[in-house]
């Protein structure tokens, strides 16, 4: 108890005398709400991980509201954090030429966003206790633009929504699974096609497939 106590006063929570105006707020901040632009003050805010400390910006997501169309990386790195917009370093450039080459669509055609919203330090894989606490941004973002299609980039991203964590993206990659009622596309992530140029045929039939999908 007296660890966990510690733990919270590391992350920055402070001991506040409960009174009714801050009963109510938690109350409020418990059940998160279902516009995405109600919701992103509330995300910009958050402090429920210890990436909170080390962030420059919290990366919320940017994108078509509606769109037919999401993708899910796995969380911003340098550029994103800097910029507080996801995917716009080297692996974000490559990413929107895919959106306009292969898609023929623009980016703000679309919704991006990632499964922790705030900077791993040195760009390390996200922990289970961070993407655990950020879960319901996620969800709740998907649930909010309602796309028909989710396109998971990268492992982490498929591992974290589906909970396969057992399964190879190379395994899965193209296929296409249901998610909340939603078709979900898993592909190899950006970063990997950038340092694997080969792997870039794959991207663009597993894209080709997302499309005629769209159509
Ligand atoms: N990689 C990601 O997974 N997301 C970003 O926003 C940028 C790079």
């Amino acid at each position: 108890m007296l660890y966990q106590l510690y733990q919270y006063r590391a992350l920055g929570y402070e001991y506040v005398k409960q009174t009714k105006a801050t009963l109510d707020a938690t109350e409020f901040s418990t059940s998160l709400p279902s516009s995405l632009e109600q919701m992103k003050p509330l995300v910009l805010s958050c402090h429920l991980c210890s990436l909170a400390k080390t962030r420059k910006n919290v990366v919320f997501g940017e994108g078509n509201p509606r769109a037919d169309l999401m993708f899910i990386g796995e969380g911003p790195g340098a550029s994103e954090d800097e910029l507080a917009k996801p995917f716009v370093g080297r692996s974000g450039q490559l990413l929107t030429k895919i959106i306009n080459n292969v898609l023929e669509l623009k980016r703000e055609d679309v919704y991006i966003s990632n499964i922790v919203k705030c900077r791993p330090p040195n760009n390390r894989v996200p922990t289970l206790e961070e993407v655990d606490s950020c879960r319901a941004y996620i969800l709740q973002q998907i649930e909010a633009v309602k796309p028909k299609i989710i396109v998971a980039l990268g492992s982490t991203s498929y591992h974290h929504l589906t909970k396969e964590y057992d399964t190879k993206i190379s395994q899965v990659r193209g296929e296409v699974f249901d998610f909340m009622g939603i078709k979900l596309v898993p592909t190899f992530h950006p970063s990997f096609l950038l340092r694997n140029p080969s792997a870039k045929k794959e991207v663009y039939h597993d894209m080709l497939r997302v499309k005629r999908m769209l159509s």
